[in-house]
């Protein structure tokens, strides 16, 4: 990576690591995928159950592959391939009981504040309440500088991209521009912004000083 942006990385990753910790959330940087990947994964002891959430970014760091491979891990995965809708929604309640939970964020404000929208809600519903541990998984390209520009970033860029990667029928998956859609298929239904916590330290942020996800 270019130097400069590199800087520019690690220098913001430590503010929004101190603004993370004043909420008793607790943040950590890795200054490359690998790193981040190793970290991570070191983070999750043998005889945990981990509960999978949608997440390109953890997906092309390889977190999947390698969590796979120790047996000593449990994945409570919904996206395996070959499941019916049936059997993908059971294994999104079964994760709320997983001791992790690892998945990415949409946003994250300089501040500290983390922001989510989900279509189903599973995600936002077991970050806000689920899994007794929280690991998202965070490129710095999601980092905004403000509470409104990170709802921006999410629903004028995210949400497109990913209704696009999802090839559902919505008004964005046609030209690429929110139209606040009505479609049954919508991937924008439930918002979260998570302030802070009362338990210190369940949700742990991994900052990654690269692009990952959208
Ligand atoms: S509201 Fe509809 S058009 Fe807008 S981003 Fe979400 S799915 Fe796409």
């Amino acid at each position: 990576m270019d130097k400069n942006q590199a800087s520019w990385n690690q220098k913001v990753a430590q503010e929004v690591i101190e603004n993370l910790e004043k909420r008793r959330m607790a943040g950590s940087y890795a200054e490359t995928c690998a790193k981040a990947l190793e970290e991570v994964l070191s983070m999750v002891p043998d005889g945990a159950t981990v509960y999978r959430c949608g997440s390109i970014s953890t997906t092309a760091i390889g977190l999947w592959k390698r969590l796979s491979d120790r047996p000593q891990v449990k994945v409570i995965d919904p996206y395996l391939p070959g499941l019916t809708r049936e059997q993908s929604l059971a294994l999104r309640h079964q994760g709320f009981g997983a001791d992790i939970m690892i998945a990415s964020c949409n946003a994250i404000t300089l501040d500290g504040r983390l922001i989510n929208l989900d279509g189903l809600g599973n995600r936002c519903a077991a970050l806000m309440f689920g899994p007794q541990k929280v690991i998202l998984v965070v490129g710095m390209n999601k980092v905004c500088p403000d509470l409104d520009s990170a709802i921006s970033r999410v629903k004028h860029y995210a949400a497109p991209v990913n209704a696009i990667r999802l090839g559902v029928e919505t008004a964005c998956t046609h030209d690429g521009l929110c139209r606040d859609c009505r479609s049954p298929h919508r991937i924008c239904n439930m918002w979260s912004i998570i302030e802070g916590h009362q338990v210190q330290d369940r949700i742990h942020v991994k900052l990654v000083g690269e692009n990952l996800g959208y």
